[in-house]
This record gives structure tokens, C-alpha cells and sequence, in this order.
């Protein structure tokens, strides 16, 4: 495949392995997490996203729809997307970049190019390139060439998944990577697809695949209280890590943030799960106390 349909690329980030490192983000995702922090990763197609607090009312983008989709009112400008054609005027219009898309597309050399520009960050650091989303092993006919490009170059190379793909094409893509960030978020096959839109016994299998393995896997776990953060998952996720081959683990705990609300504004969706809520400090020592109990340790991400 040419090119990939790509959202966001984030220089300097120190959260998405080790050292400074490039994250790139892929649009597209099989998974529909409910408190997902970047709701523009999961459709595969480009998106329109509008900002009301950057708009000045203009209507330049109103005068410049070829469809008539676009309407002031109180609460800014509203599109019918029933009539959008993703023509694109109006974000070429917008003084203000209040219209904006989310998703385009870049070639495996433009994308290489950014990246080899950043190598002496990575070389000071111990960091690298990790390839994120949305889910980047949708888009592995494009993936794969890219983490061979940069395995030539010397580049450390991440993929964060969430482990929902053919165990044959996360394999091979293991053949290329020199770690693994794999979110793990409820043991509950029933549970998983009420609150991701999918069941997780691929995922389980593929966690333990890839840890047969050998290569490297950092395991994330988000905590959103009221839909995984009870005993009884905590303990029945802490007895699976456990029970993985290869090395002790240790797992990353990502306490929910609301701040995704804004962004399901931007893309014109209403955010449905409101009670959605951060576990307590107190909360969040116990769930960490389980999984020392299991011989593991728990890092604790802000
Ligand atoms: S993308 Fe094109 S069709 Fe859609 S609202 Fe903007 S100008 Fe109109
Ligand atoms: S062109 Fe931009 S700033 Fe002007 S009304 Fe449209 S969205 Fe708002």
C-alpha cells in the first residue's frame, strides 16, 4: 500500500516508550471504546472537525459551500452532513482554522522523511518512532514496509495496539518491532464488546501469542471507574499478566480523563457516557496493591 491515512504526529513525545520519540497516529479503528481520548481515531475515513471557540462568525465557509450544508446559529456553525461532500472549501476558507480535517494521507518516504529528521532526539534519548492510533495494525500492508524503513535506519521502533487483528499479521509485524505497547482493558468477553464494541478472546490469544514471542510488550490498562476498575476485574487482569511467559511484567495504569468531551464537540457527536468517572486516589492504591499482590509492577501515569 502507498500511503496511509494518518491523524495526528506528535513530536517529543515521552509517553509512548522509552526516550523521545515521534508518535504517529492512524486513523481507523475496530474498536469503539466508549471514554476513547481521541474519537477522530476511529473512523477510517477523513473527518471534518469544527472548533466554536476559534469561530468569529465570519461565514466564509457558509458563503464558500458548493451544497448549502453549512448554517450559522447560536451555537456556531452546524453542518448537515447529509449534504457535506467532504469538498473541503470551507476549511480552506476558514480564517480562523475553527474548520479543520482530521486524517490525511502521507506516503512511506514523507513519513520517513519527518522521521529521520528526528534521529538525533532519538539518539540523545534512547528514543524512536511508535506508531499508534486508532489501531496502526489496520494499516498494515502500510505498516510493515514503514517498521522495515525504519528498522534500516536504526530506529527504535513501537506499535501501539490494542491487539484485535489476525494473530498472523501481528506476528509479522513482531518480526519488525522491538516493542510492543498492548492496552488490555476488561477480561469479560460480554463486558469487552458493551463497552469497545468487540469481544476480547482475540485479544487475550493474541496477547499470549505475542509474549511466546519473546519481544518486548509493555501492557497499558486505562482505569475508568464503573466500567473495569471493580475486584473482581482487577484481580482476574492482574492473575492473566501474571500467568503470561517471559519476563515479570510491568504494566502502565491509565486513570480516565475527560477530555475528550471537547473533541466529540469538534466532530459534531454527543458524548454519551457521561458518568464516566476517574477512580479515587484511594481507588487506584488499591488496584495497585492487587497487582503487586501478583508480582507485578504497577506504574501510575497522571
Ligand atoms: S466540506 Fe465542502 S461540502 Fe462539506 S461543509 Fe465544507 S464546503 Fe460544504
Ligand atoms: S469561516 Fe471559519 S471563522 Fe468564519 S464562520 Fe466559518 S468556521 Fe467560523
Amino acid at each position: 500500500m502507498r500511503t496511509g491515512l494518518i491523524f495526528d504526529i506528535q513530536r517529543y513525545a515521552i509517553h509512548d516508550g522509552p526516550g523521545i520519540r515521534m508518535t504517529i497516529f492512524f486513523k481507523g479503528c475496530p474498536l469503539s471504546c466508549a471514554w476513547c481520548h481521541n474519537p477522530e481515531s476511529q473512523s477510517p475515513r477523513v473527518q471534518k472537525m469544527y472548533s466554536a471557540n476559534k469561530c468569529i462568525g465570519s461565514q466564509d465557509c457558509v458563503r464558500a459551500c458548493p451544497n448549502e450544508a453549512l448554517t450559522l446559529t447560536p451555537h456556531g456553525i452546524v453542518t448537515d452532513m447529509e449534504a457535506c461532500q467532504l469538498c473541503g472549501e470551507c476549511v480552506r476558507v476558514c480564517p480562523t482554522k475553527a474548520m479543520e480535517f482530521s486524517g490525511h494521507e502521507e506516503t512511506l518516504e514523507g513519513l520517513m522523511q519527518q522521521i529521520e529528521r528526528e534521529i538525533v532526539f532519538f539518539d540523545q534519548s534512547g528514543g524512536g518512532v511508535t506508531f499508534s492510533g486508532g489501531e496502526p495494525l489496520m494499516h498494515y500492508q502500510f505498516l510493515i514496509p514503514l517498521l522495515k524503513a525504519c528498522g534500516e535506519k536504526g530506529i527504535h521502533r513501537a506499535v501501539d495496539t490494542s491487539g484485535f487483528t489476525k494473530t498472523k499479521v501481528l506476528l509479522e509485524v513482531a518480526r519488525h518491532t522491538d516493542l510492543f505497547l498492548f492496552d488490555l482493558k476488561l477480561m469479560d468477553p460480554v463486558r469487552h464488546k458493551a463497552w469497545t464494541g468487540v469481544r476480547n478472546e482475540k485479544i487475550l490469544h493474541n496477547l499470549k501469542v505475542l509474549a511466546e514471542t519473546g519481544v518486548p510488550i509493555q501492557i497499558r490498562i486505562p482505569l475508568i471507574k464503573g466500567v473495569n476498575c471493580d475486584e473482581e476485574n482487577i484481580r482476574e487482569t492482574a492473575g492473566f499478566i501474571a500467568g503470561l511467559p517471559g519476563e515479570k511484567r510491568v504494566v502502565s495504569l491509565l486513570p480516565y480523563h475527560d477530555l475528550a468531551i471537547k473533541k466529540h464537540e469538534r466532530l459534531g457527536q454527543t458524548y454519551r457516557f457521561g458518568q464516566l468517572e476517574r477512580p479515587s486516589e484511594n481507588e487506584l492504591r488499591q488496584i495497585e496493591k492487587v497487582f503487586e499482590e501478583n508480582g507485578i509492577r504497577a506504574v501510575l501515569r497522571a
